[in-house]
């Protein structure tokens, strides 16, 4: 094993003592409750991070209301220009954020590298090319006029005020930028409270933000748990919450916003996404397939696939050749640039899926591969294959969140499709074919809010992404997030 050595940098920011960054800096902390900062591969405390209280959040509260004066008063090309600025110093930083984020993920440095870094400048940017482009209507008023007098009307977009971003601790750096990027382009301020497993890369970049000439307040950074993501919510001066989580968690938040203020809410969810692959596939495609469906981070990705489905036919030589494939990776450091599979994010995510292994045991749910835990330290997990019994296996029903695939043959393509669409969830599936035509037919039928063809987990800015059904409610990306993070003000004129 051979670890990249961290920066001098970012060895500095992890001995800091943190806490919430509000008006343009992290202010002293008024609790004496410190979190603390778990690198997974080592099970060691890397940094603490002061808990965030009531007068804290109130502080968080008044500075984004000054800042949402201030910002939402920005001309739409200086907003595009601090957007673009940020990118770039995201860009300039990127082995100092990449390493901050694998030393409290375990992600995978390439990953963080790659997708945490790389891939959240990319969508910053793409937000700032919005900051220009956001318009209302002129619209014809339909009614006959009394007595010849004439109406016009035209519809203005107004930003919503002070978001409230709450962020999970798969991708900590990459979703709070989807926040950040919405809410600053319309000229809204944002808060963002990050996992309290991972608040510790969102901390440097409101730094950077401030020295891209974002107004202080504009974004602010609450440290904290649950319980300050709520007092956020509930406060009466945010305006409006983007929530990206767990589905129970989701609802406990969506409950929070409706009772205080009918906050306006957007809710990304998990689900139990599903892969179905056509009889026409190849075996070494399929396999591919999977692994990028399944694997990738660990399977820690909202719109990661955890439902398989294979033709009757050819489900033994899949999961066989899928195995095999599984037993090469070189399971180690995320620190280390040959690993190809590291730790998942915590040690109650790591018992978690002990204890979903132990149901599928318990429910003599066949297990291929893997479905054990790894010797500490360090949170390891097998990467695992299933193949369930029936449609009732837990294993094909419970949100897993890490990399365990399981399988289920079909035997026609209509039961394919009435299996996929067998959830309450609807983030995301894939279908996997060469016939183009067979499958621009099914896609339709699939219940999902995005459904891929012959990919999986790639996400766009370009392409808006969001959940039917119990995964959630509002898209993010395109230009669908704008209906989300404005207001429609409309102004009829009598003449
Ligand atoms: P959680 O739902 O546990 O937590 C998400 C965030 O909500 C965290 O910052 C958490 O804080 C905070 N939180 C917890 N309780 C409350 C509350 N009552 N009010 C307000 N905020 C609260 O999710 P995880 O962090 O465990 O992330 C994994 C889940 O996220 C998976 O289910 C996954 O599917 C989903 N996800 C969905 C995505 C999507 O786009 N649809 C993308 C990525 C993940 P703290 O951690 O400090 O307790």
């Amino acid at each position: 094993m051979s670890n990249i050595s961290l920066l001098p940098q970012v060895r500095g920011f992890l001995q800091r003592e943190h806490s919430s960054f509000i008006d343009g800096r992290q202010q002293p902390a008024d609790n004496p409750h410190y979190l603390e900062v778990i690198d997974p591969a080592s099970d060691q405390v890397i940094s603490r991070v002061a808990e965030a209280c009531v007068h804290t959040v109130d502080d968080a509260v008044a500075s984004s209301r000054r800042g949402f004066a201030q910002w939402s008063q920005a001309a739409p090309a200086v907003r595009a220009s601090v957007l673009l600025k940020l990118a770039d110093l995201i860009e300039q930083h990127r082995e100092e954020l990449a390493q901050l984020e694998t030393c409290q993920s375990g992600k995978l440095i390439n990953i963080s590298r790659n997708f945490e870094v790389d891939q959240a400048a990319h969508f910053l940017r793409y937000y700032a090319g919005w900051a220009t482009k956001l318009s209302g209507q002129t619209l014809t008023p339909s009614l006959p006029s009394f007595n010849g007098e004439r109406y016009t009307a035209f519809t203005l977009r107004e930003p919503v005020g002070v978001v409230v971003g709450i962020v999970p601790w798969n991708f900590s750096t990459m979703i709070a930028l989807w926040k950040l990027g919405s809410a600053l382009v319309t000229g809204c301020s944002i808060i963002i409270k990050p996992s309290e497993f991972t608040p510790l890369t969102i901390l440097r970049i409101a730094e950077l933000a401030i020295d891209a000439g974002l107004p202080a307040g504009a974004l602010n950074v609450v440290t904290g748990g649950g319980m300050a993501g709520k007092a956020l919510i509930e406060h009466p001066g945010t305006d409006k919450v983007s929530f990206t989580g767990s589905v129970p968690t989701g609802l406990a938040v969506g409950q929070s916003a409706m009772a205080a203020n009918l906050t306006r809410t957007t809710l990304e969810l998990g689900g139990k996404n599903a892969a179905g692959f056509l009889r026409d596939v190849a075996l070494s495609k399929a396999v591919d397939g999977i692994i990028e469906a399944g694997f990738l981070h660990s399977g820690q990705i909202c719109a990661a696939a955890e439902r398989f489905y294979v033709h009757r036919s050819q489900i033994e030589a899949v999961t066989g050749a899928l195995s095999e494939r599984l037993a090469k990776l070189k399971i180690g450091s995320p620190l280390d640039e040959t690993s190809e599979f590291g730790p998942v994010s915590n040690k109650q995510h790591q018992a978690r899926l002990g204890a979903l292994f132990a149901k599928a045991r318990s429910e003599n749910s066949q297990i291929i591969h893997g479905g054990r835990l790894l010797e500490g330290p360090g949170c390891y997990v097998e990467p695992t294959v299933i193949l369930a019994n029936s449609v009732n296996d837990s294993l094909l029903n419970e949100e897993t969140f890490g990399p365990v695939a399981t399988f289920l043959p079909y035997d026609d393509e209509e039961q394919l499709i009435a299996l996929m669409n067998d959830s309450p969830y609807g983030l995301s599936a894939s279908l996997w074919t060469n016939d183009l035509s067979k499958a621009l037919r099914l896609v339709p039928q699939v219940q999902a809010g995005t459904v891929w063809v012959n990919m999986h987990t790639l996400l766009d800015p370009a392409v808006p992404f969001g959940g039917v059904k119990a995964s959630g409610i509002g898209r993010e990306f395109g230009g669908a997030f704008i209906e989300d993070y404005t207001e429609l003000k409309s102004v009829m004129i009598r003449y």
